[in-house]
């Protein structure tokens, strides 16, 4: 067990069994050695590559998306606001062609960005030394920033959200936790008693014994706290995540993920990202009650196909000459069925009266 896992073991030890939200959050976050607070773990040597480090095209479509929408709403002062950037990457996309096309939004916009690991932020403000807007840094998404209008994107930041695991057994649904087996080990265990009914949705009277049944609280009201601003001071955001809408499974999708292979979940707490499949119905449900209207969630590529990203990658296909099966295979990464054209979708929330946004 490495040192943090040993932590978690003296922590259960003197409370309890924690759920696998706590988990996730001690593993990803404890100041020490968790996950985003100590390493940069994106790219060809990192765990994984997101969207925004396949190609330049989806930070400056998705800064597109947002600078339509700002305008089709009269180009009101307004929050730019990024939840979990990573390296930086998406927003200086987006920052770039929104300055070449609409210089205006730049004069109006603040641009904030919500990111809790301090390494990740130091190499944000590297990325986005030269950009030319307003930016400043936050740890967390509060309700300061919901005091103009809110434009807001988030790319893979909602899967890194704690989730709360419940299985199905003869007596009902009962939470998974994290406890120390007979060996001293971090180990999976259900609890005894039965979790109230109100947790489990309805739609999943059926599902057979063993089922998984996964909820985001922390998503839940996070999505709840942006629709109610949207909804009040106008604004616009687009979640981009892998996740489901309506078709929920029966299985987990609490995955960890190392070197770029799946690894186990409580092996090596820290040293690898954990994350889980998101919700897109419960979030759409959720903006829908705050009073906004959401839209989709349409695939990734399908999104990305109405913006524009086939013209875009032929315009860098020709100023790249030579370099265009580079772009093609990008490309294909980013839209196509069997790669994060599916899996990914993405979920937009405005204002009820906003006209509707491109590409939904
Ligand atoms: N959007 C980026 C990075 C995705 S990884 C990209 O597409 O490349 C998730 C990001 O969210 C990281 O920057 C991580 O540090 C941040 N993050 C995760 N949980 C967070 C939380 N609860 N509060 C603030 N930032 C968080």
């Amino acid at each position: 067990m490495n040192g943090l896992g040993q932590r978690i073991a003296r922590l259960i030890q003197a409370q309890g069994p924690i759920s696998v939200a706590q988990f996730m959050t001690i593993a990803l976050h404890d100041p020490q050695s968790g996950y985003y607070a100590t390493r940069d773990p994106f790219g060809r040597k990192g765990d994984f590559i997101t969207a925004p480090e396949v190609s330049q095209m989806f930070g400056e479509l998705l800064g597109l998306w947002i600078a339509q929408c700002w305008r089709d709403q009269k180009r009101p002062e307004a929050r730019l606001v990024e939840l979990g950037p990573g390296r930086g990457t998406l927003m200086n996309d987006a920052l770039r062609v929104i300055g070449q096309l609409m210089p205006e939004f730049l004069a109006k916009v603040e641009v904030v960005l919500v990111e809790a690991s301090p390494t990740l932020t130091g190499i944000q403000k590297d990325t986005l030394a030269k950009s030319g807007a307003n930016i400043r840094w936050t740890a967390q998404f509060d309700d300061a920033l919901a005091g103009k209008p809110l434009f807001l994107l988030a790319n893979e930041f909602f899967d890194a959200l704690p989730i709360r695991q419940f299985v199905k057994t003869e007596h009902g649904w009962c939470e998974r936790m994290v406890v120390l087996n007979a060996d001293g080990a971090l180990d999976f265990a259900l609890t005894p008693q039965a979790a109230p009914s109100s947790l489990i949705p309805p739609n999943r009277g059926g599902a057979p014994l063993g089922a998984f049944h996964e909820i985001s609280p922390a998503a839940g009201a996070l999505t709840q706290q942006i629709a109610e601003a949207i909804a009040r001071q106008g604004g616009a955001a687009l979640i981009v995540d892998y996740g489901y809408g309506a078709d929920a499974g029966f299985g987990e999708t609490l995955q960890a993920v190392c070197n770029h292979k799946y690894a186990n979940v409580l092996a090596a707490p820290g040293d690898a990202d954990l994350s889980a499949h998101v919700d897109f119905a419960v979030l759409a449900d959720e903006a829908r009650a705050a009073g906004a209207k959401p839209y989709g969630p349409a695939g990734q590529g399908d999104l990305l196909e109405a913006i524009g990203i086939v013209q875009r990658a032929a315009t860098l296909a020709r100023g790249q000459l030579g370099n265009s099966p580079e772009i093609d295979a990008q490309l294909e990464r980013l839209i196509l069925p069997g790669q994060m054209g599916t899996l990914f979708k993405a979920l937009a929330i405005l204002p009820d009266a906003a006209p509707t946004p491109p590409g939904f």
